[in-house]
């Protein structure tokens, strides 16, 4: 990637800015990121301190992460390259009585303004989106305090993820839009993993997020063949 503002697909945030006034619904085209989210704040809330903590979500979209980090008591950052989701998490933010610092901005731009600033760094179903991966969770190393707690999330790449993730969620369910993933870009935890330390961050934890279509229930597994997270600190 020659330079950091090239780690954008266009295509990627032309998709999210067409979909973007749906992304509060909870039974929308976005219904599965609703699905996921209280287990995933959970996650993130049993494993660091949100309350006073200076907290960033990179690739926020409307704000689901962000809002809920912001309920636990963390002064929240959320940076995202669609201008679409960006207006739809400021109007929602201010429904809420919740005050979030929404910007338009990649991780790599944040890093270098305000390198070392944050104690919790969440990217979550982003990585899958962007053309270097690899850039992203460097940035996300660089914007974070020593100490701080970093988690990444993100689809597998094997013949199953493919057969959940894209053919059963997007073609037979019609959970998600079709188009909505890429499976070129779905990333192994062995791959994750090399990104996390190549940053110079320690792996503390993988874990699979299963997720049920029928029910949308999600819940916490051992199984990481199709969703996953990913917990690391940097020292
Ligand atoms: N993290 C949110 C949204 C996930 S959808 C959640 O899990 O609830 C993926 C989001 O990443 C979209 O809002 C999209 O606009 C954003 N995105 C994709 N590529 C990006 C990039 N290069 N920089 C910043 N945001 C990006």
């Amino acid at each position: 990637m020659p330079g950091s503002a090239a780690n954008v697909d266009d295509a990627e945030i032309a998709r999210f800015e067409a979909l973007a006034h749906r992304w509060w619904d909870p039974t929308g085209d976005f219904r599965p990121l609703h699905d996921i989210n209280p287990l995933r704040v959970d996650y993130i809330a049993e494993r660091c301190t949100l309350d006073g903590a200076a907290a960033v979500d990179v690739g926020c979209g409307g704000g689901l992460v962000a809002e809920a980090m912001a309920v636990r008591g963390a002064n929240v950052t959320g940076i995202d390259m669609g201008e679409t989701p960006l207006t739809v998490a400021r109007l929602h933010a201010r429904e809420s009585g919740l005050d979030i610092d929404y910007r338009q901005q990649t991780a790599e731009d944040l890093a270098t303004a305000q390198p070392g600033s944050f104690d919790v760094v969440c990217c979550l179903e982003m990585l899958e989106h962007v053309p270097d991966p690899a850039s992203t969770v460097k940035a996300c190393a660089a914007m974070a305090k020593p100490g701080a707690h970093l988690f990444f999330s993100t689809i597998n790449r094997n013949p199953k993820a493919y057969l959940m993730a894209i053919l059963g969620a997007e073609y037979v369910l019609g959970l998600l839009p079709r188009g909505t993933h890429d499976y070129r870009k779905f990333l192994k935890p062995a791959e994750l993993s090399g990104f996390v330390r190549q940053a110079g961050l320690t792996l503390i934890e993988i874990r699979g997020m299963r997720y049920n279509p029928f029910s949308h229930r999600a819940s916490l597994s051992h199984d990481v063949d199709v969703n996953y997270l990913l917990y690391a600190r940097k020292d």
